[in-house]
């Protein structure tokens, strides 16, 4: 399950409340025609909608690249369904999420039990069988790395990162350690690194061999499938996929949202105004802001931001790298797949997860037609060509796979919808507690530029939705603190 990082949040709070505020005293070379802003925030995915939600009170405008919003997290709709292109769900809702979505109106549904599944050399595991593709004695390895995670787990490990705590050093060198080399170090079987890989490639993009052991362990600690647990669901969506949360946020924002906007640059001027550049169907515009918040993938808000961040700050946005990642949403002639929601495929490839995306919208026994999604991932998170493959590769590669599962599965396709995404997932590669604690800590990012996306947490919705608290947080001290020299300009 996507870990809920609630601890984090708060001690990202009390060292963002403590951090100095950006100064600045010439005056702005603003043009007067140009519109004027408290915040401008570049980017409508998550992060951004989200910013802006807990900025409603300001004079906020959102610039998204796109036609739609959303970033990672889109969805389509066939054959009145709708199936998730990206983000398909978080786990249960708790603390701020649960907050959020009950002041948004909408309500996340539990996905139904059994959720969990392995394919493996042609077969399917499911219900009380899901760990027989593992040898007796892997089964007996595996119970015992759940029960390890667990405990690791239970430490609080954001605690542990952001608030320095006696058990640093022995957490540090988790995060020195790749997955790989962890699990290598305490002997676990090839094949259950094997399905640790592909979980970690499905939920991250990211293979063991390239991930740090620190920032697996929530995720991992909650996503091993339990015999014990398989008739309970901890997995959660909406009405319309994780898509019905960018459309509530969306909603709220009325003109202060513009699509198909893409920005060209972010500039801090003297007086430390912001001034931001984009172009709409084909023409360029310019808009001035107090204070801008970049919710981009790090690469291009290290391109776009022109001025004002320091060196070390610059050097981590282009370094952050991405994992590249596809899905491919089968449209068939039946339900293929409605024994469990997701399955992890085993098998050697690009496949690593298969999800009935109707499952949440259909009952048990329906069996018409049906949208499998198949999600893609390199086998080495590096690999920057991923999707440069033409549709006929992936689907031949996706294939390749759900032929030994469905023979003659090309026979059962109505229609596909393929999706590819450039910067799916930062990779948290290992010592990436370093990049974390930069990005928390570096005086040029307390103003007027602040940062948010899943990057400066952890990459999923969790990471995106917490850094956009913060961000907003900062940013709302921000322009408290210049309304307050403002005055005091104003009494002198
Ligand atoms: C296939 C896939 C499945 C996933 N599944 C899950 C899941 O089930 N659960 C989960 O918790 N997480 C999941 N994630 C991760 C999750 O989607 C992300 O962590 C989250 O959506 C990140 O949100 P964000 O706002 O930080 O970034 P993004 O969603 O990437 O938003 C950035 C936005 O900036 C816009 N932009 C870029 N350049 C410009 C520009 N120059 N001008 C204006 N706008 C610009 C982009 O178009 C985009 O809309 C998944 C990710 C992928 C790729």
């Amino acid at each position: 399950m996507w870990k809920r990082n609630y601890k984090t949040i708060i001690v990202l709070l009390s060292i963002i409340i403590s951090a100095s505020l950006a100064k600045g005293e010439n005056k702005s070379n603003n043009n007067i025609n140009t519109p004027t802003y408290d915040v401008i925030i570049v980017g409508g995915g998550f992060s951004g909608l989200t910013a802006a939600y807990h900025l409603k009170r300001k004079n906020v405008l959102v610039l998204e690249k796109k036609e739609a919003i959303g970033g990672r997290c889109i969805s389509g709709n066939w054959n009145n369904f709708h199936y998730p292109k990206g983000t398909e769900y978080i786990g249960k809702p708790e603390s701020y999420m649960k907050k959020l979505f009950r002041k948004l109106n909408i309500q996340a549904t539990q996905i139904p039990a059994p959720t969990d599944g392995v394919a493996y050399k042609g077969k399917f595991f499911f219900g009380e069988k899901i760990l027989d593709y593992l040898s007796p004695e892997e089964q007996k390895q595996y119970t015992q790395l759940q029960r390890k995670l667990k405990e690791l787990a239970d430490e609080d490990i954001e605690d542990i990162i952001f608030d320095k705590q006696q058990r640093l050093s022995e957490y540090t060198a988790l995060d020195n350690l790749s997955v790989k080399e962890w699990l290598n170090k305490n002997g676990y079987s090839s094949l259950i690194q094997k399905f640790i890989d592909v979980e970690n490639r499905g939920l991250f993009g990211t293979d063991n061999a390239n991930c740090s052991m620190l920032f697996n362990i929530p995720e991992m600690a909650f996503d091993l499938p339990l015999v014990e647990s398989i008739n309970k669901s901890e997995v959660y969506s909406f009405n319309h996929g994780m898509f019905s949360v960018a459309e509530a946020l969306g909603k709220r924002l009325g003109n202060h949202l513009i699509t198909g906007a893409e920005v060209l640059s972010v500039m801090v001027n003297k007086d430390n105004s912001i001034s931001v550049t984009y172009t709409k169907n084909g023409k360029q515009y310019h808009a001035n802001a107090k204070a801008a918040i970049m919710a981009t993938p790090a690469p291009i808000t290290g391109y776009l931001v022109k001025n004002h961040l320091s060196p070390e700050v610059k050097k981590i946005l282009s370094e952050v790298s991405y994992s590249q990642y596809a899905t491919i949403n089968f449209f068939t002639k039946r339900r293929l797949l409605h024994q469990t929601w997701s399955v992890s495929c085993i098998d050697e490839g690009e496949v690593v997860t298969l999800y009935d995306a109707t499952r949440p919208q259909v009952t048990k026994d329906y069996r018409g037609k049906s949208i499998l999604s198949v999600y893609m991932a390199p086998e080495d998170a590096y690999n920057q060509s991923f999707v440069n493959q033409s549709d006929k590769q992936f689907i031949e590669n996706a294939y390749q796979t759900l032929n030994k599962y469905y023979p003659d599965f090309n026979n059962e396709v109505i229609d596909y919808s393929i999706t590819r995404f450039k910067y799916a997932f930062p990779i948290f590669s290992p010592k990436y507690v370093e990049t974390i604690k930069i990005l928390t800590n570096d005086s040029t990012l307390d103003g007027p530029i602040f940062l948010a996306g899943d990057y400066m947490v952890y990459a999923t919705v969790d990471g995106a939705l917490i850094s956009a608290e913060v961000a907003a947080k900062k940013a709302r001290s921000y322009l408290r603190m210049l309304n307050n020299q403002h005055f005091t300009i104003e009494r002198k």
